[in-house]
């Protein structure tokens, strides 16, 4: 039976782009009466945080797309989460050790770096080859034996062609010389993505593969190891990666790629993965309007087409207009708006910021109005009364957006920090420094706090706010 698979790294924002990823796979599964699996990748100690992964879950169960077996629903293949695979990776890395698939490799980044300019002035391939990376038999003795930390590295052939088979885009060529010798077990023991991704999907029977085209260049690894190891390779299916309207992959930097962004917006979900859908593919008849199970029964990957599909917030939101006319009556449009933020989750985060500011209940709504809005109506004038100069206010704001962007974990203080930082750069005081974002943020002069704004709405509707205010 068909079993696919998204396999997510819970490194940040649930992107946009892992939805689109996963609803590909779901139908693909459906299709042919298979299963549809999650995985969470997170064998990146430092970046991964279970916040994280809660956002991949929840986002990709609020757009309605369901998996058979996963770290929360559990499953016959389990654990679902690569950190609790720590000994299945230990185990096939050191089979690859035995049968001289893979070997120790005790260089030290320095060394890495100075092989690597010296191949660079000389012109040569800079991917390195086990003979590059070798070293005399008595400085490896000298490194085990003073414990010098160490990774494990496959074993690639220096030349000729490898060739991956698409089932979109056929035969891949991959000239050997390009691939390196891929580190497989790091130094603190823990697998790379090759490895675990590599054993895990043989080890859940996963029998297609359907990611972003940016992990063709990791196909020819991904070959190798399955040939080491004996097994059979999913079949593979490189997808179109989503765009901005500019044609450049779809990013943070200019658009928002968080379908938390999405969802406090007010998208509905069905308008999101029915767009989604649109990405690259498209219905036999054509049309714009169709549901995740009139896609799932449609669906055929023959019709992805390989251009770049260009994720376009004016169309989503076109679409996402049409659905809340034609497929909401009063009680569900009700439904949805309560969903969306008349909730008691929602308001109760809320409270504790109005509370200390109103005399009346009425007064509530025209102070908290930021709480429920998209991007607010800003004009030049609207930041008069911060008094700075327009070039130092494009400047404060274009900063605090980008700073913004590589925030790990969004959190009040982690903001506060940021900002700090700023104010001491722009030589500002906190207050003058925040009057400007105050405005973006809140479209007004008088509000909530605006640190508390921006840490509950979140990462991409505070730098969408932001960079509103300076378009
Ligand atoms: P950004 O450029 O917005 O920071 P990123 O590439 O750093 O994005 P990651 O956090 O590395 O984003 O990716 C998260 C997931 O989203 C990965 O699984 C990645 O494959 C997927 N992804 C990222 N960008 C795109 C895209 N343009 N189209 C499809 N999938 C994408
Ligand atoms: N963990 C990888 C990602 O974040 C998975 C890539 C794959 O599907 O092989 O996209």
């Amino acid at each position: 039976t068909v079993r696919t698979r998204i396999a997510p790294s819970p490194t940040g924002d649930p992107h946009v782009g892992t939805a689109y990823i996963a609803l590909f796979n779901l139908c693909f599964a459906r299709q042919h009466g298979g299963k549809f699996i999650l995985r969470i990748e997170d064998t990146d100690r430092v970046r991964s945080t279970p916040e994280s992964e809660q956002m991949i879950l929840d986002s990709l169960s609020w757009l309605g797309l369901e998996w058979d077996e996963g770290p929360d629903v559990g499953g016959p293949h389990g654990p679902y989460r690569q950190s609790e695979r720590g000994d299945i990776y230990a185990r096939y890395a050191q089979q690859l050790l035995d049968e001289g698939h893979a070997f120790v490799c005790y260089r030290t980044s320095d060394e890495l770096d100075e092989l690597r300019e010296t191949r660079k002035a000389a012109g040569m391939q800079l991917a390195l080859k086990p003979a590059d990376l070798a070293l005399p038999d008595e400085e490896v003795a000298r490194r085990k034996q003073e414990g010098w930390p160490h990774v494990v590295r496959m074993q690639v052939p220096t030349q000729g062609v490898c060739v991956v088979q698409d089932m979109l885009r056929g035969k891949i060529d991959v000239e050997w010389a390009q691939v390196d010798a891929q580190i497989l077990l790091k130094s603190d023991g823990m697998p790379t993505y090759h490895l675990a991704n590599v054993v895990d999907d043989h080890l859940m029977g996963i029998t297609h593969v359907l990611r972003g085209e940016e992990w063709i260049n990791s196909a020819p690894k991904h070959q190798l190891l399955y040939e080491y190891f004996g097994w059979d390779m999913p079949q593979l299916c490189h997808m179109p990666l989503l765009r901005n309207p500019d044609k450049s992959k779809l990013s943070k930097r200019k658009n928002p790629t968080s379908i938390n962004y999405y969802r406090r917006m007010g998208f509905l979900p069905q308008a999101v993965t029915n767009y989604l859908g649109r990405m690259g593919w498209s219905m036999p008849d054509e049309r714009e309007k169709f549901s995740l199970d009139e896609m799932m029964a449609q669906f055929d990957i023959q019709r992805v087409s390989l251009g770049g599909p260009v994720f376009d917030l004016e169309k989503l939101t076109w679409l996402n207009g049409v659905y809340l006319r034609e497929d909401l009556d009063d009680s569900a449009f009700l439904k949805a708006l309560m969903d969306w933020a008349f909730n008691e989750a929602y308001v109760s985060k809320i409270l504790p910021q109005v509370r200390p500011r109103v005399e009346t209940l009425a007064q509530v709504a025209p102070l908290a109005g930021h709480f429920f809005s998209g991007l607010p109506s800003i004009t030049k004038e609207s930041f008069s009364s911060a008094k700075l100069e327009d070039e130092t206010l494009v400047k404060l704001l274009q900063f605090l957006v980008w700073r913004f962007e590589n925030v790990p974990a969004w959190h009040k203080d982690a903001l506060l920090e940021e900002v700090k930082t700023l104010a001491e750069y722009f030589e500002l005081k906190m207050k003058a420094f925040l009057a400007p974002v105050f405005i973006a943020i809140t479209g007004s002069s008088s509000s909530t706090s605006v640190m508390d704004a921006m840490a509950i709405l979140g990462s991409d509707v505070t730098r969408a706010r932001l960079r509103h205010a300076i378009e």
